[in-house]
């Protein structure tokens, strides 16, 4: 019946632990996502923010840098011709044919100039005669100049007519885009604008740059976000991680191991979780004294005490037990009242225990009776020192309602068996305890 009894109830613990341990697995892991989350999004959005922003700046920053090395390189071209060749630019028509010129010198002839410029900046210039390209280094696939095409009408409005320098960054030169920047071209006297500078470089290379600028920074932002999320993760998991140990120290509780004990990392935690775990040690001593000790007296209780005389069958531990009954008790209940019976139950256990306490343990075995353990000690050894335990009891002077009580016991010392039973080693204290009460009790028979 008793066996069955165990079976069933470890059959509900592990039930039980069971249960806890799904809820702790359920548990942990939406607290990991959830943290996760509210660290991980904000960072990732964040990201997203800042990358926009900065590529947007990024961009603008290298057309900005593209608008001004036309614009220079355009002021130079320009000078550089009106430093080399006095006069205006002029035209002279023969037939199909155009020749341009700035004042007697024919710059038509002569690509020298500009061709270098093209080669040692990959920048491409044009020079205009009103709205007509005459002298280009754009060439097409043949490798014909695109000479004597025009320009749109906006540009020779913006340029030629209101005399404006212009950045554009949409100009189509044969089949490809353009970033472009035109100048006009003065007469020497300043008063009529006679043709233009362009100085063009492929879109394709400026977004290029962009986008080589923009990745870098990207990258730069995804490398600083994953190391980022690479700490969030680690202090999360170290969390979770301790949150777990306090669990599993919970869990282990909860399935009545009052022996079991914190992490010593999570202990000496100085944080909440630290606390929190500190609060459930206390909680287990709070436990392990409602389980392990009697209500009045506060010793250890019968309970206590068959664990313990277990615990030391199952390691093989020798040891002696003392049974010891106080003699006519009912006398303190009968003539000076229960509570009076109380005092001197309470002031019998003090005294065990504290003569107990250099050999081993007191409990109360059940109303009474007290039981004493002598861990690894002999029979002889167990019933001098019971003897001893005895010696202070009848010194014990109980005082109650103005009067003093002097108590006696009786004891009966066994010595354990491997060959018998727990049960058996305390029945046969029991037996020699019934011998010293039948012999005149205040003694002690072993
Ligand atoms: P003996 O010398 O033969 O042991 O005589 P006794 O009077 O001590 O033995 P008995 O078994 O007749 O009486 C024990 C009494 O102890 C009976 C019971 O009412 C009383 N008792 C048991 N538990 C408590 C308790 O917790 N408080 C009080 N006040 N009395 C208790
Ligand atoms: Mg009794
Ligand atoms: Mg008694």
């Amino acid at each position: 019946m008793g066996k069955e009894d165990n079976k069933e109830k470890k059959k509900n613990r592990k039930k039980n632990s069971g249960l806890v341990h799904i809820k702790e697995i359920r548990g942990s892991k939406s607290l990991y996502g959830s943290m996760l989350w509210v660290t991980l999004f904000p960072l990732v959005l964040y990201g997203i923010v800042v990358t926009a922003y900065i590529s947007y700046t990024l961009t603008k920053d290298v057309t900005t840098e593209a608008r001004n090395n036309l614009r220079n390189e355009a002021y130079s071209v320009m000078e550089a011709y009106r430093n080399m060749y006095e006069g205006d630019y002029n035209v002279i028509l023969y037939g199909k044919d155009i020749d341009f010129y700035k004042g007697n010198y024919q710059l038509t002839d002569n690509y020298d100039f500009i061709d270098k410029i093209h080669e040692s900046t990959g920048l491409d210039i044009s020079l205009f005669f009103l709205d007509t390209r005459l002298m280009t280094t754009i060439k097409d696939a043949e490798g014909n100049r695109f000479v004597k095409t025009g320009v749109s009408p906006a540009i020779v409005n913006d340029v030629v007519t209101n005399r404006k320098e212009m950045f554009y960054d949409n100009i189509i030169i044969g089949k490809e885009k353009y970033y472009s920047y035109y100048l006009p071209l003065y007469s020497e006297d300043g008063d009529t604008v006679l043709g233009m500078i362009g100085v063009a470089k492929p879109a394709s290379e400026i977004e290029k740059m962009a986008h080589a600028a923009v990745i870098k920074n990207v990258l730069i932002m995804l490398a600083a976000m994953l190391v980022t999320a690479a700490i969030i993760m680690r202090f999360t998991s170290g969390i979770i991680s301790v949150i777990k140990r306090i669990m599993k120290f919970t869990n282990e509780i909860a399935d009545g191991d009052l022996s079991t004990e914190l992490d010593a990392q999570v202990a000496n935690r100085s944080d909440e979780l630290g606390e929190m775990g500190r609060l459930i040690t206390k909680l287990r001593g709070s436990l392990r004294r409602l389980i392990e000790r009697d209500a009045l007296t506060g010793i250890y209780n019968r309970r206590y005490a068959v664990n313990k005389l277990n615990e030391f069958k199952n390691d093989g531990i020798k040891f002696s037990v003392s049974i010891g009954d106080i003699d006519f008790f009912k006398k303190f209940n009968d003539s000076f009242g229960h509570e009076c019976g109380d005092v001197v139950l309470k002031e019998v256990a003090r005294v065990l225990r504290e003569s107990m306490a250099p050999f081993g343990y007191a409990a109360r075995w059940g109303g009474e009776e007290f039981l004493l353990i002598y861990e690894n000690m002999e029979l002889e050894a167990a019933g001098l020192t019971t003897q001893r335990v005895l010696d202070s009891i009848r010194a014990l002077e109980v005082a109650y309602d103005g009067q003093i009580h002097s108590v006696t016991m009786s004891f009966g010392v066994a010595q354990s068996d491997k060959e018998r039973s727990m049960d058996d080693d305390v029945n046969a204290a029991d037996e020699l305890l019934y011998k010293a009460k039948e012999s005149g009790r205040n003694r002690v028979v072993y």
